[in-house]
């Protein structure tokens, strides 16, 4: 087992992504796998599209009025007896937490799922101030022992094999090699539970915030979210501002897509309803709940009229399993807590300028809008942020890329706007290329399209008008 070093930029680690057939395979495997059971428990659920419109619908309303929702989420929370702490940057955030674990008097935190956190860089923060952090989920479990970020928002373990993760536990844990999951698993249970019973501190993420109600809800399969919500004396629930939405029975529509398009199950294991520290003559649950409720660029996005859309996002991570550019790279090459279609859209604002780059790494080929069960118009926000960045004043990251893009682009708007030129360049084309062509195909695009040919073949012209190009599979 290896633990890759970190590669210095994103065309860096993205060409590192792809030239690691091993890590394609894997990657490939489990998206495939995640597809057919998507595909199967869609088409057997025939209210699935009528689903996806109303959870889209309501989303769009909760945008729209975030901050009355989110006026209303706070009062119904605090009368239940929680502490509200809006941050306006991951900052903030992270400095409530710690502060909070230190006069709570907390040594041993256990965390269940949050990508909230790995956005405000929480771990760090609280390791450094002396507080020992366990990840819960099994998934992120082993990438926290390997010292590594999650690779995927739902799968943070898909770059792993099973063989990977035996030799993990067998190095870390001291426990004789075994590749065989439910050993794995019963292991990684033992260890985790004993942590359970000795932590001070809970912390998990939110998906759902009921501003009718004041409840959370924290879905999940491993029942570890459950228990860091409940076991400590004190639990931190950290979530962005987007994930209020109105009313108790708007929660269904959620449910019925999120299981769906996440990991192709009807519905997630626990759905967990939090409402509060317990209260009195309550035996289970913590003596003090905290919610931190976190902007950190999100204000940003809703002013943004193309880019507010990305808000209506449920994080159930199906754009990166069909993500062609993900699914050849792996989530680390894109140095964000948020890596595929949805990371290269948000993390600009939520990660900051380092992540400027990412609305350029996509092929725009839209099947992340297909899949997405709220229907976001990811490429359309694409096309927004590449203008948004190629207009900024700001100088480009790249340079060198930057001006040979903008004048590629300018010879090609310079083409475009004659038509005839246009037909007689392609048919020019289309003669050069043929002698090229085997079984309808080209295998290598002579310089400078090699690179298209790397991972691909290219279609061959076809004699007489062009039509639509048909899918090809990738060179794998
Ligand atoms: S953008 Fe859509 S498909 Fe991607 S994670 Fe968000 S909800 Fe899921």
């Amino acid at each position: 087992m290896t633990e890759s070093p970190k590669p210095r930029d994103f065309f860096q680690a993205s060409a590192a992504g792809a030239a690691d057939h091993e890590l394609r395979r894997k990657l490939e495997s489990a998206s495939a796998r995640h597809l057919e059971h998507f595909t199967q428990v869609r088409d057997e659920f025939a209210p699935y599209e009528a689903e996806r419109s109303a959870a889209r619908a309501i989303k769009q309303d909760a945008i729209g009025r975030l901050d009355e929702l989110l006026i209303e989420l706070t009062r119904k929370l605090e009368a239940h007896g929680c502490k509200v702490f809006f941050a306006a940057n991951a900052a903030e955030a992270r400095d409530y937490i710690v502060a909070l674990a230190r006069s709570s008097g907390a040594h041993r935190v256990v965390k269940g799922k949050s990508m909230t956190t790995e956005e405000i860089a929480l771990n760090p923060a609280l390791e450094q101030a002396g507080i020992e952090v366990l990840e819960t989920d099994l998934g992120e479990y082993i990438v926290q022992l390997r010292g590594e970020p999650p690779s995927h928002i739902i799968t943070p373990a898909i770059h792993l094999s099973k063989e990977d993760i035996g030799d993990l536990f067998h190095v870390k844990l001291g426990i004789p090699y075994t590749a065989e999951p439910a050993e794995l698993t019963a292991v990684a249970r033992s260890r985790l539970r004993e942590s359970f019973l000795r932590a001070d501190l809970g912390i998990t993420g939110v998906n759902f915030a009921i501003a009718e109600t004041g409840s959370l809800i924290v879905v999940e399969n491993e029942g570890n979210g459950r228990m860091s919500s409940t076991l400590p004396e004190v639990f931190v629930a950290v979530m962005g501002i987007e994930k209020v939405i109105p009313k108790l029975a708007d929660l269904p529509h959620f449910l019925e897509i999120l299981g769906r398009t996440a990991t192709g199950q009807k519905l997630t294991t626990y759905t967990n309803f939090i409402q509060g520290p317990r209260a009195p003559g309550e035996l289970d649950g913590p003596r003090e709940m905290h919610v931190v409720i976190l902007d950190n660029g999100r204000s940003a996005m809703l002013a943004d009229p193309v880019l507010r859309e990305a808000l209506m996002c449920i994080r159930c991570g199906a754009c990166l399993n069909v993500c062609p550019v993900y699914r050849h790279i792996g989530g680390h090459a894109y140095q964000s807590p948020y890596p595929g279609p949805i990371g290269s859209i948000i993390s600009p604002n939520l990660v900051g300028s380092a992540a400027a780059h990412l609305p350029f790494a996509s092929t725009l080929c839209g099947a992340c809008k297909d899949v997405c069960p709220v229907k976001i118009d990811i490429p359309r926000i694409l096309l927004h942020l590449r203008w948004k960045e190629s207009s900024s004043p700001a100088p480009p990251q790249w340079p060198g890329a930057a001006r040979r893009a903008r004048a590629g682009a300018r010879r090609f708007a310079r083409m475009a706007r004659h038509p005839r030129t246009m037909r007689l360049m392609g048919r020019i084309a289309a003669l050069m290329l043929r002698p090229l062509a085997r079984d309808g195909w080209i295998r290598r695009m002579p310089s400078p399209f090699g690179n298209w040919t790397i991972l691909r073949d290219f279609p061959a012209p076809r004699p007489g008008r062009p039509r639509a190009t048909e899918n090809q599979d990738a060179k794998l």
